[in-house]
Parts: C-alpha cells; sequence; structure tokens
C-alpha cells in the first residue's frame, strides 16, 4: 500500500478515568472525536478486584454502543507482577488477570492490556518461564471472547517487555496462545530507545513488529508522546506534539498501513478529567489534524502547573 492512500486511519480513542457515570464521560469523548476507549476496571494500585454488576456492565455498553465507541480495552491494575519471586504475590497477580478479563468478557471488552511486570534484576531469561506458566494460567482459567494484551515497557528497574525480542519470547514460550496479543506504547516505544525523530524508525518497527511478533498479534497502539528523551528508559507521557517524539515522528506512524488498521488510543495528560474543557483531548485533535494533513497543530498549552503534574508510570489520570 502507498502512504497517500486515503484509507481512513486508524480509529482514535482514549483512556477514560473512573467514577463518573458513563453516559456522561463517553458522551462526552464521543463529541470530541473519541471512537474507541479504555477504562480500568477497578483502582490502578489496589489488588480489589473489578466487581462488575451486571446492570451496570449492561448500562456502560449500551452507553458505548449507542455512540458508536468500539472497540473497548481495559488496563489491567499496576501492581501485576508475572515474574515476582513471591509466591503469593504471583498468585495474587494470575488472579487480578483472571478477574479482569472476566470482567472484561461481561463488558463485552476486546481485550485486557497488561504490563508483564519486573525482573527485579534476575534478567529476562531466569524468569520467562515462570511469566510464561503464568500467561498459560490465566488463559486457560479464561473465556474465550477477551485477549490479553501485553504492554511493552520503557525498560527501566528491570521491567519486562521493553524489547520486541522478549514479547516473541513470551508469545513463543506461550506456544503463541491465540488470545495472547501485543500492545506497543509509542511512549515507552521512545523510552527504550526507538528515536522517532528519525523518519526510517517507523518503517523499521513494523518491519519488526512482522518479523518478531506477526502483525496480527499487534491489536492495539497507545499514542502517547513522551516527555523524556529517546532512550531515557523513562515513562512519562506528553500531549501529542509536545514531546519527543513530535508531530514528525507521529506523521510517520501515521504513514504505516499496518499502524493505521489497528486502534490508537491516548493516555496523554490532557485527558485528566480536572483541567479546564478547552485544554482536554487536545491529543485527539493533533492526531485528527496530522491525519487529515492539517498543517497546524492546536496552539501549544501547559497543560499542567507543575505542582499538579502527575507522576510516575500511569497514564495520567484520576484513578479514585
Ligand atoms: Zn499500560
Ligand atoms: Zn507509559
Amino acid at each position: 500500500m502507498h502512504a497517500c492512500q486515503t484509507d481512513a486511519g486508524p480509529r482514535l480513542g482514549c483512556h477514560l478515568s473512573l467514577g463518573r457515570k458513563p453516559e456522561v464521560s463517553i458522551g462526552e469523548a464521543r463529541a470530541q472525536g473519541v471512537e474507541c476507549i479504555q477504562i480500568f476496571a477497578s483502582s490502578p494500585g489496589a489488588w480489589k478486584p473489578p466487581v462488575v454488576r451486571p446492570e451496570e456492565s449492561a448500562r456502560y455498553l449500551a452507553a458505548r454502543l449507542e455512540q458508536g465507541i468500539d472497540p473497548l480495552f481495559i488496563h489491567a491494575i499496576y501492581l501485576i507482577n508475572l515474574a515476582s519471586t513471591d509466591d503469593m504475590l504471583r498468585a495474587r497477580s494470575r488472579a487480578s488477570l483472571v478477574a479482569t478479563l472476566q470482567a472484561g468478557g461481561t463488558m463485552e471488552a476486546s481485550g485486557v492490556v497488561a504490563h508483564i511486570g519486573s525482573h527485579g534484576g534476575r534478567g529476562f531469561v531466569a524468569v520467562r518461564d515462570i511469566v510464561a506458566t503464568g500467561l498459560r494460567e490465566v488463559l486457560a482459567n479464561t473465556e474465550d471472547s477477551v485477549d490479553l494484551v501485553l504492554e511493552n515497557s520503557a525498560g527501566a528497574g528491570g521491567i519486562l517487555g521493553s524489547t520486541l525480542e522478549e514479547l516473541a519470547a513470551l508469545l513463543d514460550a506461550t506456544g503463541g496462545h491465540p488470545r495472547l496479543k501485543i500492545a506497543l506504547d509509542t511512549a515507552h516505544l521512545c523510552g527504550a530507545g526507538w528515536d522517532f525523530s528519525d523518519p526510517a524508525t517507523a518503517v523499521r518497527l513494523v518491519s519488526e513488529v512482522q518479523t518478531l511478533i506477526g502483525l496480527d498479534r499487534l491489536v492495539l497502539l497507545h499514542a502517547n508522546d513522551s516527555k523524556t528523551p529517546c532512550g531515557s528508559h523513562r515513562d512519562r507521557h506528553a500531549v501529542v506534539g509536545q514531546g519527543h517524539i513530535g508531530r514528525e515522528g507521529f506523521q510517520q506512524l501515521l504513514a504505516q498501513p499496518e499502524l493505521r488498521r489497528i486502534p490508537w488510543i491516548l493516555e496523554t495528560p490532557d485527558l485528566d478529567t480536572r483541567l479546564p474543557p478547552e485544554q482536554r483531548f487536545v491529543s485527539i485533535h493533533a492526531l485528527r489534524a496530522l491525519m487529515d494533513g492539517v498543517e497546524s497543530l492546536p496552539a501549544r498549552v501547559d497543560v499542567f502547573p507543575q505542582s499538579t503534574a502527575p507522576q510516575g508510570d500511569m497514564p495520567c489520570m484520576d484513578y479514585e
């Protein structure tokens, strides 16, 4: 396919925060051009499993379908570590994934996105089999409709999945289970050393995904810009066009037909519900402008005063 073809481009979406009425948050997002969403099914910093009441789930699904929002992904909690040496923690991690996949089934989600965990200094090879055992157990104990989607990392502190090779090795070690899929976060790719200021990088990314993982396994892009430079191994998301990937980097990514066929979901600081309305969803508008070939991006806004800037490896949401 050719880059100047007129196909529609990826479905654009965002992570929606918990604790608001689904009709309100979904309607508000749809009005800004959001076509697909990701949510937490439970507070991401707590082990408490998701509780999905059938009537609430039906209401959520109705609101989503009425607005044409599809697909839905659920992001697993951040505490999961399938590589932990602590038997209890490993068991809790597996159980949490099972519960979240079951919640995903009730909510008609396409997949549950999960961070794999950390090898804690032991190296990938030492933990590969124990992670694969966990993945197989989780997949064996959940229904067939929801994929388990492993997310790449920026590689800080032994966090697994910072290279396509590691993700590929985990797919291999689970025997290529048909429900095990991959999500790539562009900010994490940047942190792990993918330099999108080089116009060849997006092409190389697609080619390596094809060779190592298989394009059919790549089901989701987290289209976050990165506040920290290429190779920093840090994970700080930026508004699209205002980070180290930048508009040129996203233009290159948008030019890849293989990436346009999957949903692009944002976890950027402009999604914070505490912001004034004119500062929200600017990343969606920036991507839409790039897709439409519009030259000017929305004016740069200083989204977060320093004191309220979200910290750490969180997609910049309010979690309560
Ligand atoms: Zn994530
Ligand atoms: Zn991130």
